[in-house]
Parts: structure tokens; C-alpha cells; sequence
């Protein structure tokens, strides 16, 4: 790691030179070794920026939910949207469905949602049959036949 490199060769660098009365060396070495320090400062905080957006989007994910169809955002006693899938799996955007007489329509993607008539079909089952299968255990030492 970069940091690693700098507190381990500059500022042993910086006092060896400081040592051998070298002042002038070990004084542009400590300005550079201040550049690279703030240089990496400032790394820190975009990179600690970068993990509280990131915290966020993992957040929002935990309250959106998929009703087979769209996505709803799920708050505490609230319940928004619908919201378009397309937009939200390819971008991570929630774009706000149109509603329309028999559809919702995405504003951003154009994509067309049919609302349903019939509650039992907005209830889309996801639930699959959970199947096990018995594994066959591989033997570990194979028996061969001596021909
Ligand atoms: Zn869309």
C-alpha cells in the first residue's frame, strides 16, 4: 500500500538525511511527504463519502420491494410508488409510474405497466417447490478391478 511505503521509506528518508546534517534535502523531502500526506487525506474522504453512498443504496434496497411486477418503497407506515423495474435494475433509479385508465407508464423509459384487473392476478407467486435431491456419494478411493 501506498501509505505503507510512505511511512516506512520517507520518513526514515527524512531523518537519515536530517542525520548527516543534509537539511536542505530533508526539508524538500518533508514537503513532499506533506504533499502525499494531504493527497491521501483527501482520498480518505471521498472514500469515506463513497462508503456512505453506498451505505445508502443498501439501505433503500432493503425497503424496496418487488411485487412480481413493479417495485414499492416500503417505509415505515408507508407504502410509495409504484416504480418502474426496468429503470430501477439497469439504472438503481426509482422512476414514479404514470397512472393511466388500464396502465402505468414509465416517464423515463417508456415502459408499460398492465394494472391489474383481478386481485389474484396482481399476487404474483414467486414461491418454487423446493426440490432435494439425494447426492450421491462419490466413494474415495475407487476400487478398480486388476485385469
Ligand atoms: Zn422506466
Amino acid at each position: 500500500m501506498f501509505s505503507t511505503i510512505f511511512q516506512a521509506t520517507g520518513f526514515k528518508r527524512a531523518l537519515n538525511l536530517c542525520k548527516q546534517g543534509k537539511h536542505e534535502e530533508a526539508e524538500a523531502l518533508m514537503k513532499s511527504l506533506q504533499d502525499e500526506f494531504f493527497a491521501i487525506c483527501e482520498e480518505n474522504e471521498a472514500l469515506k463519502l463513497q462508503i456512505s453512498e453506498v451505505a445508502d443504496v443498501l439501505d433503500l434496497a432493503d425497503r424496496v420491494q418487488f411485487d412480481g411486477q413493479k417495485y414499492w418503497l416500503i417505509d415505515e407506515n408507508d407504502k410509495k410508488g409504484p416504480f418502474c423495474q426496468v429503470c430501477y435494475d439497469r439504472d438503481g433509479l426509482l422512476v414514479h409510474l404514470q397512472e393511466h385508465e388500464n396502465h402505468w407508464e414509465c416517464q423515463s423509459c417508456r415502459g408499460l405497466y398492465m394494472i391489474p384487473r383481478d386481485k389474484k392476478d396482481a399476487q404474483v407467486s414467486l414461491k418454487l417447490p423446493i426440490k432435494t435431491t439425494l447426492k450421491k456419494t462419490i466413494p474415495l478411493f475407487l476400487e478398480r478391478e486388476m485385469g
